[in-house]
């Protein structure tokens, strides 16, 4: 029989040889090791949820109104600002994303999408938008501390929520003016019609789908864009949600995202045939997959801990209800699915900022599994709190509400399931 104290210690010995050999390639060395960087800014947005997010969450949730003060103490701190989104974004392991938003949302979900919600818009921006209109509009999707502002990314429409191509908002040329003019309704916007800056999805070619899609920068205070009816919502009621209205709305030449050269490239290809590198909402979407997997896993811990230090803690029958198995057993899934999806999560945003081709939809599994495991987590939590669980009193109620938007926004549950299996399968499931 081997010696297996020799052969760890030689298992060992090749191991610690490989990493170093990796290292000195410039091979990432494989760890879930976090860097100091990535532990520094998790307690730096750890403490401001704790400190200023969790003491406003419930008086936002009634109120059901974008919480300034809050945003404007984030921005105070440069957390609600481009330079923190580039500074989590430029972590080339992309785990520093998820994690400032995990930390975030284990404040609260509502408070947020406050803060996160412009980050939306930025996305498109960044990701089709030119350096000059990076440079331009992406500062005035935030503003100043003194005066902090919004953005707005406008896809959906009453008639097109999962099915993007289905839009109707359209976008004419007038090549007189050099101007472009939009008309449509969008629907149930973060930030609709509050901020300063809107991006706008907006169909240049019916005939050609979602690939005749286009973005368009609405620049403050723009004639014909208005926000229509604010809604009020079961969750995430600390984030303003409401239609935009587009009427004859016309914006300069310079506002497509991209340019107008790469707009009719791109439609000539599509015209011809071929295919298109890119669809206008899909590619935010793609991005912003696994960003969003990791808030959902943020409401999900915070309910998590909410029901394990409450079991600890309350009694019946002469014991702590944690000593009773059903309670503890719960509990150790509640941790299990949340740390599997934080896996997901990681892999997702891992393979996205390197580069990595979702050849099985690992940005979609990151999302779906965040947000089912958001929603069963925090249904738990409130069956562990019993009574308490089911009122007002206690976060773990609110915890359930703001969980389930995500399992329907940025691409239902179905919707996810649908692309993983069409990616898998190569077949086009319906
Ligand atoms: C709080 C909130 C904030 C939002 N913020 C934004 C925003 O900032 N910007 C924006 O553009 N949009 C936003 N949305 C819209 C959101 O993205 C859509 O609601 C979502 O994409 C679902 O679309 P729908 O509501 O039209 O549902 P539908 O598409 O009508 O779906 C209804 C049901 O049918 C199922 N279904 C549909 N098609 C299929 C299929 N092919 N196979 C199986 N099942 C299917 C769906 O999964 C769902 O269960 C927001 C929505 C909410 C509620």
């Amino acid at each position: 029989m081997a010696d297996s104290s020799v052969a760890d210690v030689d298992a060992q010995a090749l191991l610690d040889e490989a990493n170093s050999t990796a290292g000195e390639q410039g091979e990432p060395k494989f760890t879930l090791e976090l860097n100091q960087d990535q532990k520094d800014i998790r307690e730096w947005v750890h403490g401001f949820a704790e400190n200023v997010v969790r003491p406003a969450a419930e008086e936002w949730d009634e109120r059901e109104e974008t919480p300034w003060p809050v945003i404007e103490e984030a921005a105070k701190i440069g957390l609600y600002s481009f330079e923190a989104v580039g500074q989590f974004w430029a972590d080339e392991t992309g785990l520093t994303l998820p994690i400032a938003n995990e930390e975030l949302f284990w404040g609260d979900a509502g408070i947020g999408m406050a803060i996160m919600g412009t980050t939306l818009a930025v996305a498109a921006i960044f990701g089709q938008g030119t350096p000059e209109q990076m440079g331009e509009w992406i500062p005035q999707c935030y503003g100043t501390p003194d005066d902090v502002k919004l953005g707005a990314f406008c896809a959906s429409e009453p008639d097109a929520g999962s099915d993007v191509s289905g839009i109707r908002t359209t976008a004419k040329y007038d090549e007189a003016k050099d101007e472009w003019v939009l008309n449509g309704q969008k629907a149930w916007a973060t930030n609709g019609g509050i901020a300063n800056v809107h991006v706008i999805i907006a169909s240049v070619d019916r005939e050609l789908g979602s690939r005749g899609h286009a973005a368009f920068v609405i620049p403050p205070g723009t004639k014909g864009c208005e926000q229509g009816a604010k809604v009020k919502k079961h969750g995430l009621r600390a984030s303003h949600t409401a239609d935009v209205h587009l009427d004859d709305c016309r914006v300069p030449g310079s506002c497509l995202l991209g340019g107008k050269e790469k707009l009719d490239e791109r439609l000539a290809r599509v015209r011809e045939g071929k295919k298109a590198k890119s669809q206008a909402a899909m590619q935010t979407f793609e991005a912003s997959r696994p960003t969003v997997g990791a808030q959902a896993l943020g409401i999900a811990r915070a309910a998590y801990e909410y029901a394990l230090d409450y079991a600890k803690e309350r009694e019946q029958f002469g014991r702590k209800i944690v000593e009773n198995q059903s309670i503890a057993f719960d509990l150790a899934n509640m941790k299990l699915e949340i740390d599997a999806a934080r896996l997901l999560v990681w892999r997702a945003a891992w393979m996205g900022r390197n580069g990595h081709k979702f050849e099985n939809a690992e940005g979609s599994m990151s999302k779906l599994k965040a947000g089912e495991v958001a929603v069963w987590v925090t249904e738990r939590a409130i069956q562990i709190l019993g009574g308490n669980g089911y009122t007002r009193e206690f976060p773990v109620e609110r915890m359930h509400r703001d969980s389930k938007i995500y399992t329907i926004f940025e691409g239902t549950s179905e919707i996810q399931q649908l692309v993983i299996a069409r990616a898998i399968s190569g077949f086009h499931i319906k």
